[in-house]
């Protein structure tokens, strides 16, 4: 149970990252002691707050994520805020010179972490006056958190990194995502390594495809301007879903560590086939929701949501079919779908196994299921295994049956969980659960194909799934074609 010293400087501080996630992270890793007393946090945007007003806002965070108050006032007590313009060299150097301070005063050892919860247009400005200005000048570490998009396409996600790469050394950037903050995303790696009866089949002779599902019941709320020039393939699919279609698909590591991982899930997207012209049709599938209901409430379609053009060709949800072209992985495919507005809020992975050699039970005109291994990433955490087992009684007749294992401690509450885990993650400077630039380079090598032909053919049947719904025909006829289906499974 280490406690970690530093100073972490956050931009965009009064931004709803830093309030709904950012700070009730940092307050459960201070109840936990992880961050002892020898830290402080720097607030940094636009609005003229005061230490105090800022502190009052990070209570209230907490107070509304958490319900908890033991032990804020001091927790608080450690928050100090500036106001502050990103472009503005003055900005940074009273910025510097309350870092000096508070470094002496809480005996920070020069550490320093910068924690860009900024729209993305201003990572590259900030990194480089972080260098300029000197903020970067210090005794202890310095590293980057960087969020969520890195980049829009590979040129400029290529542009970006050679500018923050001035400032910091690739070892000194995390790049976010989240996905690889939850427990169960973790827990892939373990489930495969640390079992014998998972580790022998993982591979084409036993598996016959992976489903990965990670669906919203939200549509696009207030994010409109900057979801019309996403879409869900840059959204969703090119960081989260790829990278646990990595996890899912890596040789084992000859080690656990953040090199060894990083380089086996590099691995995995080299082998991913490019899909690319008129391939894309055959793999994939663009959906956009139109109106429909969602727990019984009626919604509108996407093209009436505020600041959608009523014309939009923007893609609310995606299915696809990844092939990776290895040894392991020949003739297996990884099917992926993303959407908003659809049925559940749920992300799982569901592994169907091959069928046994024969059926000695068909006489009794018994089905038997295939075995399917069912990680429950969220709401839910846990894995099902679907078996096949007797039925109580005088036949030999079969039954279907789960095996049930729910992780404990995450009871559905929207915790802060992914967030802590990473924060303290970047604290002890491991970078495994963290996206090394390869990683996005090449999913964004593989994205950009996809989206060049989706961008210049405009959609005839927009919107073509009702909310409320699974998503389009299409992405059932895209895994029916290869004589499966989407399980749908608890
Ligand atoms: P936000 O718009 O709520 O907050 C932006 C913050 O930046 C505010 O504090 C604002 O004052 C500050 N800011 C804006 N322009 C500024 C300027 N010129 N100078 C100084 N400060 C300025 O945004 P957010 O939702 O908190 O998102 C921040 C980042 O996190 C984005 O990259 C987003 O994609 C990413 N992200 C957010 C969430 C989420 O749950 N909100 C989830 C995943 C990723």
């Amino acid at each position: 149970n280490e406690t970690h010293t530093s100073l972490i400087m956050i931009f965009g501080a009064t931004g709803d990252l830093a309030k709904r996630k950012l700070y009730p992270s940092l307050f459960h890793l201070y109840r936990k002691g992880k961050l002892a007393d020898k830290f402080a946090i720097i607030g940094t945007a636009r609005s003229p707050w005061t230490h105090e007003e800022f502190r009052a806002n990070v209570k209230d965070s907490v107070l509304t994520a958490l319900g908890s108050n033991e032990q804020i006032d001091d927790f608080a007590s450690h928050f100090y805020y500036q106001p502050h313009d990103v472009t503005d060299s003055e900005s940074y150097i009273k910025l510097r010179n309350l870092a000096g301070e508070l470094d002496s005063k809480y005996e920070l050892q020069g550490n320093r972490i910068f924690y860009l919860a900024m729209a993305p247009e201003f990572f590259g400005t900030i990194a480089d006056h972080l260098k300029s200005d000197g903020l970067t000048e210090t005794e202890g570490f310095k590293r980057l958190i960087i969020e969520k998009p890195f980049g829009h396409d590979l040129e400029s996600a290529e542009k970006l990194n050679a500018q923050i790469r001035q400032s910091f050394a690739e070892e000194e950037i995390y790049r976010i995502d989240h996905y690889l903050g939850k427990a169960m995303v973790q827990n892939i790696e373990v489930i495969r390594f640390a079992n014998a009866f998972f580790e022998p089949l993982w591979n084409h002779r036993y598996i016959s495809n992976i489903q990965i599902t990670s669906s919203e019941k939200l549509g696009v709320e207030e994010r409109a301007r900057y979801y019309e020039k996403s879409g869900a393939l840059r959204d969703m699919v090119q960081n989260h879903m790829l990278q646990m279609v990595a996890l899912l698909a890596m040789e084992p590591p000859i080690r656990l560590s953040t090199d060894e991982i990083r380089s086996e899930k590099v691995k995995v997207f080299r082998a991913l086939r490019p899909i690319e012209g008129e391939e894309v049709n055959n793999y994939f599938v663009r959906g956009q929701y139109g109106p429909g209901s969602i727990d019984g409430e009626k919604v509108e379609g996407y093209r009436n949501e505020l600041n959608v053009d009523p014309q939009s060709n923007t893609e609310t949800f995606v299915a696809g079919k990844l092939m990776i072209d290895n040894f392991r992985w020949a003739g297996v495919p990884f099917y992926i779908r993303t959407g908003k507005r659809m049925t559940a809020k749920s992300t799982k992975i569901v592994v169907q196994f091959k069928d046994i050699p024969m059926n000695l039970y068909k006489n009794n005109h018994d089905q038997l299921n295939p075995n399917l291994l069912v990680i429950h990433i969220q709401p839910d955490e846990g894995i099902t295994l679907h078996l096949n087992a007797k039925k109580s009684g005088q036949n030999m007749q079969t039954n279907p049956v789960k095996l049930n294992f729910s992780n404990e401690g995450s009871n559905g509450i929207n915790t802060p969980e992914a967030y802590e885990k990473l924060l303290y993650d970047c604290l002890q400077g491991d970078a495994t659960n963290f996206t090394h630039w390869d990683e996005v380079a090449l999913s964004w090598r593989f994205v950009d194909k996809i989206s060049e032909v989706w961008e210049n053919t405009t959609s005839s049947t927009f919107p073509n799934y009702s909310s409320g719904s699974m998503g389009p025909d299409d992405a059932d006829k895209l895994v029916e074609k290869d004589g499966f289906f989407w399980w749908n499974v608890t």
